[in-house]
């Protein structure tokens, strides 16, 4: 983290400040994404007014990054109306889209308000491949005019792929396609079960195998051909027991499109909805958010004592969805820690992965994992 940055983390956390803030603006959407984690619900969105009033408590409440996202954010009517409004309470504003609605006149006007940057998702450089994806014919070919329409307006763009078995194989030339757009892009191998609990969009997770050759390119891997951590002996504890996993309740949140507040987007757990109590109330006193906030690595059932932690990028929000359990192991990234660390030339093996052998003596463990 640059010095800033992480003067600004630790700050915002020590304060309860809600930094950034994640909005889905509307759960519609123009592609019907195979991996897609949104859950269309009966309850009215929030409307154009709510969503200015949400605005104006986050700005008092001191947050700074806002994304707004949905479904597809060009599907809400009032989109500038919002950016506008967010941008005059001087947020520093990001949207995700598919770009698919990107029109010049309106790449024109994201630049005039200052948007930071739009995040486009891109499946595959492959049209056959990407329009699979997205169930929507010719979509490639549109994001893509959409990306240079952007760009072409002095708008920062980054090509987002989630990597998935239909696309792993192709993550360089997603890239080539990057670099000859002249954007930014990111790759991430995470594919999450629905805010619901479906599991069904983690059938696409890429295997162990494609994993492991995807963390041995540099490009995708930063940490690859470093020198591979020390392994703790085996009675050393993690030295970052009194840390906090992550941001999520401390100064990070997320809204749904239906006014629910939550700690962060991949972190499925309402904790008020702001269209019956103000966001501060929410934010400081819900039950649910204090007992997320509370949580420290120490209180981890196997995390706490894991060897592979410096290999891992647990998501407690992940964990949840994958198992029920906020303070347990999230196995995929267990799976990431283990094929990071065997990458690094570690031996170490993530705690979820060592189990006794039924008959054997409570010191003994055994690897379950090759
Ligand atoms: S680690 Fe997971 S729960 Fe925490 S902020 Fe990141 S995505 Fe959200
Ligand atoms: S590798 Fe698994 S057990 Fe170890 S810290 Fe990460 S999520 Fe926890």
């Amino acid at each position: 983290m640059p010095e800033l940055t992480e003067w600004l983390f630790h700050k915002s956390v020590a304060l309860r400040i809600p930094l950034s803030v994640h909005i889905d603006l509307t759960m519609r959407c123009n592609e019907r994404c195979i991996h897609c984690y949104r859950v269309v619900e009966q309850r009215p969105e929030l409307t154009t007014a709510e969503l200015k009033t949400l605005l104006d408590d986050v700005a008092r409440a001191g947050t700074l990054y806002l994304t707004f996202s949905g479904g597809e954010v060009f599907l809400r009517k009032d989109l500038f109306e919002l950016v506008e409004h967010a941008r005059r309470l001087h947020f520093d504003v990001r949207l995700k889209s598919n770009a698919l609605l990107i029109t010049p006149a309106k790449a024109a006007r994201l630049r005039a308000l200052g948007v930071r940057q739009v995040d486009i998702s891109i499946y595959s450089a492959d049209p056959a491949v990407h329009d699979w994806v997205t169930k929507a014919p010719g979509s490639l070919e549109r994001s893509l005019e959409g990306a240079a329409t952007l760009r072409d307006a002095g708008v920062t763009v980054k090509l987002n792929c989630p990597l998935m078995k239909q696309n792993v194989g192709q993550y360089k030339e997603i890239r080539g396609l990057a670099e000859r757009l002249g954007v930014l892009c990111g790759f991430d191998p995470m594919i999450t079960a629905k805010n619901d609990g479906d599991r069904s969009p983690v059938a696409l997770r890429i295997t162990r195998n494609e994993l492991r050759e995807a963390l041995q390119d540099p490009a995708l891997n930063p940490q690859c051909g470093k020198p591979a951590a020390v392994p703790p002996g085996p009675d050393s504890v993690r030295g970052d027991l009194d840390d906090i996993p992550c941001g999520a309740s401390h100064n990070a949140c997320y809204i749904s499109a239906y006014g629910d507040l939550m700690p962060c987007v991949a972190m499925p757990i309402a904790c008020g909805n702001v269209r019956d109590t103000p966001f501060a109330e929410i934010w400081h006193r819900s039950p649910e958010m204090l007992r997320v906030r509370s949580i420290r690595i120490r209180d981890l059932h196997t995390c706490s004592s894991c060897a592979a932690s410096p290999f891992c990028s647990r998501c407690p929000g992940q964990a949840l969805v994958e198992t029920g359990d906020l303070y347990g192991p999230s196995p995929a990234n267990c799976e990431h820690a283990l094929v990071g660390a065997q990458v690094a030339g570690s031996p170490v093996i993530p705690a979820s992965m060592l189990r006794r052998p039924p008959s054997a003596p409570h010191t003994a463990v055994a690897h379950v994992v090759d």
